[in-house]
């Protein structure tokens, strides 16, 4: 139960036990002290009235009076503070109650010096054997001892001895040193009522003291512990809510103004640090935020914790959305995002077309050391622009730009690789070339740009001669190569044929040209390399050209290889 307690009834409570301890302790002691001395003192003055009231009696005795010694002890008991008062024999009876001594002294002094009592009788007051009645025989020295009454109130018994003095020999003889003893008896009522006095105002003093020192410790531990103590610890549970400018005051330079002094210190070092992570997680959000890639960031348990505009400009999904879609649907592919999740070689970007764009996208499982995972984060980069621009540029250096058609690079490239592709399948491949006659006339008659009009014109009799999976090429100035796959040199040569016709029946502006063409094909001709078909096809179109030109030639390995 102690523990629950604050800190300043913790310290009431030992203090109040440790004062209440010690004030008691003092009080019982000086109580104690008290009594005894009013016990003392009551006893010193009954003695002195005992020793005073023996003398009267002796004095009563001595001028012959004995017969009033009786009613002497009668008055006294009528005394408020003596309850009991007589005059003892040695034995122990009562005197003054019969006649023995009265014969014994009138037989001792030879006449009647007393006259005898009417009525006698026996009173005895303590046994003869009584140890106490012994010891004053004996000691011849007054003895004090205590006993209650019928109401248990205290009483205070002297015994005091009467002595045998000279002056009594004449009617008592000199047999016995003592002749008796006296009897008083007082109530201590008015001692026991001095002594509850004594208890009373010493309790009264008690708790005034301990309410006193009570109300000056808490007072001051108060002010000097608990308090500093308090507002240190309630300061703490504010910086624990979040509240970091607490500070406290500082009270001296103890122990309290040092735990002071050290909280604001720590206070002040955490506000610091905490401003420090404050700005840089700010940078942080200005950049995740502001930045053109998506990201998107996982906790530990996979739920979504960050999707920033980006990511829900990308994704084209509102943040809420993501969030509850949960971190596999980002994409609409559950599976090859674990896929990739589950990848941990996986480093570099997936490219995913998703809805129209052509997205850039990083995913890893984020690892802390230990190998604990703390979540997962994804990265998105839109690269549509980027790959539409790379396919332009590819286009562009494989395109002729008067044409359209495609150039001498993409050409080579393309003859080469069929080329290997027929030798290696066996399967048929053949090459259209042709020229424009006479087109340097052409050129000076109408003009180097109607020349190229009639050039584009070319080209898509060209385009428009070939099928889907053939290549029209410009070689060159106005030479053109159709790259047939899959096409023998008879089937070619009709292509060519139909090819030639179309450009003499084309007009351009009303103008017309005509063309030269020499076919090579594969497997017929047996040529070692693609540039070696080129030349064969080169060559049969001068042929074309020295027979008179608007004409196709089949190519041949030598002369007389006819088609
Ligand atoms: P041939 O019938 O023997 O082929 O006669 P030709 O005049 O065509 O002879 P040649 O091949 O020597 O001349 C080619 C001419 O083609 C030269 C040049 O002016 C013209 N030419 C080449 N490239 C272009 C071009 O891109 N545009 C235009 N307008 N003319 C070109
Ligand atoms: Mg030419
Ligand atoms: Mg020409």
């Amino acid at each position: 139960m102690i523990k629950g307690l604050r800190i300043r009834y913790k310290i009431m409570l030992v203090v109040g036990l440790a004062v209440t301890i010690g004030l008691v302790a003092t009080a019982y002691f000086y109580t104690q002290r008290q009594e005894q001395a009013v016990l003392a003192q009551n006893e010193r003055t009954m003695q002195k009235l005992t020793e005073s009231v023996s003398q009267g009696l002796q004095s009563v005795m001595l001028h012959g009076s004995a017969d009033i010694a009786s009613a002497y002890a009668e008055r006294l008991k009528g005394v408020p503070e003596i309850s009991d008062f007589r005059i003892l024999r040695a034995n122990g009876d009562e005197a003054f109650r019969d006649n023995k001594t009265i014969n014994e002294v009138n037989g001792r002094r030879g006449e009647e010096a007393f006259m005898p009592r009417e009525t006698e009788v026996r009173i005895p007051v303590l046994a003869a054997d009584d140890p106490r009645l012994a010891r004053v025989l004996q000691e011849k020295q007054p003895l004090p001892f205590y006993t209650f009454d019928t109401k248990g109130v205290k009483e205070l018994t002297f015994l005091a001895p009467i002595e045998n003095q000279s002056k009594c020999y004449k009617c008592h003889g000199r047999a016995r040193p003592v002749r008796g003893v006296l009897k008083l008896t007082t109530s201590l009522s008015t001692v026991e009522r001095d002594v509850l006095k004594v208890r009373h105002d010493s309790l009264i003093v008690l708790g005034l003291a301990l309410m006193g020192t009570m109300l000056l410790t808490g007072y001051t531990m108060g002010r000097t512990v608990v308090a500093p103590i308090e507002a240190v610890t309630d300061a703490m549970s504010r910086v624990s809510g979040g509240a970091l400018e607490q500070r406290v005051p500082i009270h001296g330079n103890d122990e309290l103004g040092h735990m002071a002094m050290s909280f604001n210190q720590m206070t002040s070092e955490l506000q610091d640090t905490y401003q420090g992570l404050q700005a840089e997680q700010d940078k942080l959000t200005t950049i995740i935020f502001g930045a053109g890639e998506g990201i998107v960031v996982t906790d530990s348990d996979g739920a979504i914790v960050l999707v920033n505009p980006a990511a829900e400009r990308l994704i084209q999904k509102s943040r809420e959305r993501i969030i509850k879609e949960g971190f596999d649907d980002l994409l609409d592919d559950p599976v090859s995002m674990r896929r990739w999740l589950a990848d941990r070689e996986n480093r570099g970007p997936i490219s995913v077309l998703y809805k129209a764009q052509v997205l850039n996208v990083y995913v890893s499982t984020i690892h802390v050391e230990d190998g604990h995972v703390v979540g997962s984060a994804c990265l998105l980069r839109d690269v549509t622009e980027e790959k539409r621009l790379e396919e332009e540029l590819r286009r562009l250096s494989t395109t002729d730009g008067l044409t359209g058609l495609f150039n001498r690079r993409y050409l080579d490239d393309t003859l080469r690789r069929e080329f290997e592709r027929s030798r290696r399948t066996g399967a048929p491949l053949s090459v259209v070339m042709f020229d424009v006659d006479h087109f340097k006339k052409f050129n000076d008659t109408h003009g180097h740009d109607q020349g190229d009009r009639v050039l584009r014109a070319v080209a898509t009799c060209l385009r428009e001669a070939l099928r889907k999976y053939d290549s029209p090429c410009r070689y060159g100035g106005e030479e053109f190569v159709g790259i047939l796959p899959d096409t023998t040199m008879e089937a070619a040569l009709a292509v060519a044929e139909r090819l030639r016709q179309d450009v003499e029946t084309m007009r351009v502006d009303g103008l017309q040209v005509t063309i030269s063409l020499g076919v090579a094909g594969l497997p017929r001709l047996a040529a070692g390399s693609a540039e070696e078909l080129i030349e064969l096809a080169d060559a049969a179109l001068y042929q074309s050209k020295h027979q008179g030109r608007n004409r196709t030639t089949l190519a041949t390995l030598s002369k007389g290889d006819a088609p």
